[in-house]
C-alpha cells in the first residue's frame, strides 16, 4: 500500500484522537490533529492545531477549520465519525465541493488514491469508492488502534470566532452511561431481550463485577423504554473493538454484528437456541438472561 503525504486528523475526543492518529500513521507520511482543550493530546502527531474553542462547543469551530483545511491542504481530512465529525466534514464538503465519505469502514491508499469501503443496504453489500483528490472521510475511532508516541513538539493556536446568529447558552454532564465504549476492554452488549429497567440494572451490575463497559442495540437504544443511553453499537451507530463482547438478548443481525466483529472473542446469553448470535459467537449460553446473569455476577463476585 502507498502512502499519501499528509493526512489531518479532526477529533473532538481524546480517545477518539489517539485511535485516528493511530490510523492515519498507516496511511501518510506525515499527521496532523485538530483538536480543542487543553486534556486532549497530540502525541504521535507531527503538528498540533490547537482551537481556541473556550466556552464554546467543538462545533463552532467548524469555519476555523474550513479555513485550516485551505490553508493546510491534507491528501486526506480523517475525521471521528460523532455528531460533530460530521458536521465539520459537512461544512468542509461544502466549501471545497467534494463529497465526503461518511461513516467508512475501511481505508487503504492506492496507488496515491484513498479508497474507502463502507457497507450499504443494511450490511449486506460493500461499497467501495475511490476520491480523484483530497478525501474527506469520518470513521469510528474504534477500527483503529490507539498509537502512543513522542509528545507532539509542535502545537499551533488557532483562532476560533463565535458564529454569527447562535448563541451558545452552556453545556451539563449526562448522569453517566458508560456510552463511549472506544476504549474499553470488555463491553456488555443490552439487546431487546433484556426486556426491563430490572434486566438492565442486572446486566449494569454484571458489567460493574467484571469492569466492562454497556453498549447496546439500536432497538434497545431506540425504542426500549426502559434504556438510559441514546448511543448504539452497528452499522449506522459505533463500531467497537474490545477483547471481549458480551451480547445479552440480542439477536445477532447483521446490522448489529458490524459493529462488533472485530472483538477479540464474543459471548451471548440468549433463550432462543436458533438466534443467529449462536452462528457469530465464539462461547453461548442458551438462557434467560434474567437468571444468567444474577448467578454470573454472584460467580465472579466471589472470585
Ligand atoms: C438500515 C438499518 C440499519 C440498522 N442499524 C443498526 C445498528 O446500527 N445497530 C443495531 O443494533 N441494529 C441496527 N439495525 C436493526 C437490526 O436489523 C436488528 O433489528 C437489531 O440489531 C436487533 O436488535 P436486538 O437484537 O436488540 O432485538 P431483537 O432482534 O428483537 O432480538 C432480541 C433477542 O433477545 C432474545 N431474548 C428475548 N428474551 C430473552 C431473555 N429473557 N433472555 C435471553 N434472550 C432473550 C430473543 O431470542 C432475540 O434473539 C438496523 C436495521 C436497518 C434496517
Amino acid at each position: 500500500m502507498s502512502q499519501l503525504n499528509y493526512a489531518l486528523v479532526i477529533a473532538a475526543r481524546r480517545d477518539a484522537a489517539a485511535a485516528l492518529i493511530g490510523g492515519a500513521r498507516s496511511l501518510a507520511h506525515r499527521v496532523g490533529i485538530v483538536f480543542a482543550g487543553e486534556d486532549m493530546l497530540a502525541d504521535a502527531a507531527d503538528v498540533g492545531f490547537r482551537l481556541g474553542t473556550a466556552g464554546l462547543p467543538f462545533s463552532a469551530a467548524a469555519s476555523a477549520i474550513v479555513r485550516l483545511v485551505a490553508e493546510e491542504q491534507p491528501d486526506l481530512v480523517l475525521a471521528e465519525d460523532s455528531a460533530d465529525g460530521r458536521l465539520v466534514v459537512g461544512a468542509l464538503a461544502a466549501a471545497t465541493r467534494t463529497n465526503p465519505l461518511a461513516g467508512v469502514s475501511q481505508i487503504a491508499v492506492e496507488d496515491g488514491r484513498v479508497v474507502a469501503k463502507r457497507l450499504v443496504y443494511g450490511g449486506s453489500a460493500i461499497q467501495t469508492v475511490a476520491a480523484d483528490g483530497p478525501a474527506i472521510v469520518t470513521a469510528s475511532a474504534g477500527l483503529y488502534e490507539a498509537r502512543s508516541g513522542a509528545p507532539c513538539g509542535d502545537i499551533r493556536d488557532v483562532a476560533v470566532e463565535p458564529p454569527e446568529g447562535v448563541k451558545f447558552l452552556g453545556r451539563s454532564a449526562k448522569a453517566g452511561t458508560g456510552e463511549d465504549l472506544s476504549s474499553e476492554k470488555i463491553v456488555v452488549g443490552v439487546g431487546r431481550g433484556v426486556g426491563s429497567a430490572a434486566g438492565l440494572a442486572a446486566v449494569r451490575a454484571f458489567a460493574t463485577v467484571i469492569g466492562a463497559g454497556v453498549g447496546a442495540t439500536r432497538p434497545a437504544a431506540e425504542e426500549s423504554p426502559w434504556y438510559d443511553g441514546r448511543r448504539y453499537i452497528g452499522i449506522s451507530g459505533d463500531t467497537i473493538k474490545p477483547n471481549i463482547y458480551i451480547a445479552c438478548g440480542v439477536s445477532g443481525q447483521v446490522q448489529h454484528m458490524v459493529g462488533v466483529n472485530q472483538a477479540g472473542l464474543i459471548f451471548a446469553v440468549n433463550n432462543d437456541a436458533k438466534a443467529p448470535i449462536f452462528q457469530d459467537c465464539d462461547y453461548g449460553i442458551i438462557g434467560d438472561v434474567n437468571r444468567v446473569l444474577p448467578e454470573l455476577t454472584a460467580r465472579f463476585d466471589r472470585a
